[in-house]
């Protein structure tokens, strides 16, 4: 059974979910008002192997991924480039996808938007005020965290101490300093919505509260999102559901930061200043590979090195999987029953990805080694492991046959024939010829393989 590391529980426990065979996941998504940061690269491609392997182990997921389309942040884009709001978000949440497309990170089920849901927030905003665990000032609606009785349960802290290091307003109407908005009402020319506290919008912690409860129902199974958002965010959604009396996420599993060149993403990577960057300069799924050589709740420093280091280990797995066209037998086989197992273990152990990815390298030795040996009654279960396992983690094999002209095949061919036939003049003459042509030639076991230059 897998196990994860709870944040409000602080240790690693069994996942097990509300409907047996089914999870329920929620992972907050972008504020769309500019490109996605290596940060948000980090946190989908965490969930979205998560997912993956639970689809992998068998279970129906369910995952919703929200897109906070208002928010102050957006207003004040909108304002400053003197352009209509909605253009900035709906521009930027195609950036976003885009983005997930190339890092092969599927689409969530639902994809919950803010401006969809505002009167089941003004709804909710309504029931804390009449339950006393919210307020009105003159600018808004606040909610009263201390009435929360475990209120600091994801920040790891007692309310004093987070109260403590509460940044104070200058003005400030609110009754403590940990006390959150719930609802602004909003200024000259700012987006608005009615509500019986006036015109205005939401807070950012109430939108994830109403769409995970409509979406997933109470009590659903696993909240996830990176390491920033356990508090307040988190904390203060969780708050909200509490007060109102339902029954919020039953897990809390968060993801490490990301280190650029080794700062807290502050500097730029060259030329890469976004995920958009990376994407475009980087093989995307060099990004995904080196997620999983971290554990996901340890910082990964995101380097030109470690990005050229994981394109080469996928030239690694892409020539393999070159190779494994050419062996009979592959496509259908059983996996190595004991490989897999252990894969098995150690993703159940709280995602030890590392130790995943050091499995999959040592398939592809053996499975080559069997390979170069002669003996592909060995090699198939391997390759098969290596395959399965790829699959589970969402990481794209390519074997590129696809991409060489059947003339340009065919010519590979013809020089098995010559080599076998010991001709090694015309085995010569094809390879030049091929090679002029652009493409690359490797000899395995199996014959020739051309893969494009
Ligand atoms: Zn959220």
């Amino acid at each position: 059974m897998l196990q994860l590391f709870d944040t409000a529980k602080g240790g690693v426990v069994p996942l097990e979910p509300r409907d047996p065979g089914k999870v329920s996941m929620y992972v907050c998504g972008p504020t769309v008002y500019g490109p996605p940061h290596l940060g948000h690269g980090r946190f989908s491609l965490v969930f979205d192997v998560l997912r993956r392997y639970l689809e992998w182990s068998g279970l129906d997921v369910t995952y919703v991924s929200n897109v906070t389309d208002i928010d102050d942040k957006i207003i004040q884009r909108a304002q400053r480039e003197d352009r209509d709001w909605r253009e900035i978000t709906h521009r930027c949440e195609a950036v976003w996808y885009r983005a997930m497309d190339a890092l092969d990170v599927r689409r969530p089920d639902h994809d919950p938007h803010a401006t969809a849901y505002i009167d089941d927030m003004v709804a909710l905003i309504g029931r804390l005020v009449d339950r006393g665990a919210a307020y009105e000032t003159s600018d808004g609606v606040y909610f009263q965290s201390e009435r929360v009785g475990d209120y600091g349960l994801l920040a790891r802290q007692p309310l004093e101490s987070l109260k403590a290091g509460a940044r104070v307003e200058g003005i400030d109407e609110k009754r403590s300093p940990v006390d959150f908005a719930l609802w602004k009402k909003a200024k000259p020319g700012e987006p608005r919505w009615p509500s019986p506290w006036g015109d205005g919008r939401p807070g950012w912690h109430t939108e994830c509260v109403v769409m995970a409860l409509d979406l997933l129902g109470e009590g659903f199974d696993l909240h996830g999102g990176g390491q920033d958002l356990a508090f307040p965010h988190h904390e203060n959604e969780r708050a909200q559901a509490v007060a109102d009396g339902r029954r919020f996420a039953r897990a809390w599993v968060h993801n490490g930061f990301v280190e650029v060149e080794g700062t807290k993403m502050s500097k730029s990577l060259g030329n890469v200043t976004n995920l958009v960057d990376l994407v475009e300069q980087y093989d995307p799924r060099a990004y995904r590979l080196l997620v999983l050589r971290s554990h996901y709740r340890s910082p990964i420093d995101v380097t030109d090195d470690s990005l050229r280091d994981a394109e080469a280990a996928l030239e690694r797995l892409d020539s393999f999987a070159r190779r494994l066209a050419t062996v009979d037998g592959v496509a259908g086989a059983a996996p190595d029953d004991l490989a897999l197992a252990r894969f098995r273990a150690a993703m159940d152990d709280d995602l030890q990805t590392p130790t995943v990815t050091g499995q999959l390298f040592d398939l592809v030795r053996r499975a080559n080694a069997a390979l170069d040996a002669g003996d592909d009654a060995a090699a198939v279960p391997l390759a098969a492991t290596v395959v399965e396992i790829a699959g589970a983690l969402g990481l794209e094999l390519r074997a590129g046959v696809g991409d060489v002209p059947d003339e340009v095949s065919g010519w590979a061919r013809e020089r098995d024939e010559a080599r076998a036939a010991k001709d090694w003049a015309r085995a010569d003459a094809l390879r030049d010829r091929i090679t002029a042509a652009g493409y690359v030639i490797e000899d395995t076991a199996g014959g020739t393989v051309v893969r494009p230059g």
